[in-house]
């Protein structure tokens, strides 16, 4: 009898102004959706969404991938998901110290603020960027916090 594939995978691209920041093949792939997690499965429907700052998780066998993103867009096509991120990092390409002063920053400008304003704004989603990019780097808040 002839063998079939059943392993059915979906294309994955995450593209960022700056680069092709992952491209494969993947069995699912759950990304940061502006409702809550979306997971997409091989022949999801197609859809395009917004996401938010978040853990863009990639299921490869038995591998677990994460990239930090922040805002984007998502599209599922048949047999491709294609993420449009304006910035995407893997664990490895995450430079602690830099997250951790972009946190710092960011807490500042919210402590001194006047006013709830468009600043406030600006430095609420620099403070979301930074805890992500330490969540995905594996920093967890009570790990880090002696460093501060
Ligand atoms: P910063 O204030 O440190 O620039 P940011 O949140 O304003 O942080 P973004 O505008 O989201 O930075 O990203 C600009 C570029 O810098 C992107 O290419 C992003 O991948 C990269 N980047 C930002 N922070 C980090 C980090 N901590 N480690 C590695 N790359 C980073």
């Amino acid at each position: 009898m002839e063998r079939r594939d059943v392993r059915a995978r979906i294309h994955l691209d995450v593209v960022t102004p700056q680069k092709i920041e992952f491209s494969k093949e993947v069995d699912m792939v759950v990304a940061p959706g502006y409702d809550g997690y979306l997971g997409i499965l091989p022949s999801h429907i197609p859809m395009m969404t917004r996401l938010r700052i978040g853990t863009l998780k990639i299921y490869d066998g038995e591998e677990e991938i994460n990239m930090a993103v922040s805002e984007g867009y998502m599209e599922v096509t048949g047999e491709n998901i294609i993420i449009l991120a304006e910035a995407a990092e893997l664990p490895e390409e995450i430079d602690v110290e830099r997250a951790l002063a972009a946190k710092r920053r960011a807490e500042e400008r919210l402590a001194a603020l006047a006013a709830w304003d468009v600043k406030a704004l600006k430095a609420q989603a620099s403070l979301q960027r930074a805890l992500n990019r330490l969540k995905v780097a594996g920093k967890a808040k009570n790990k880090f916090a002696e460093r501060e």
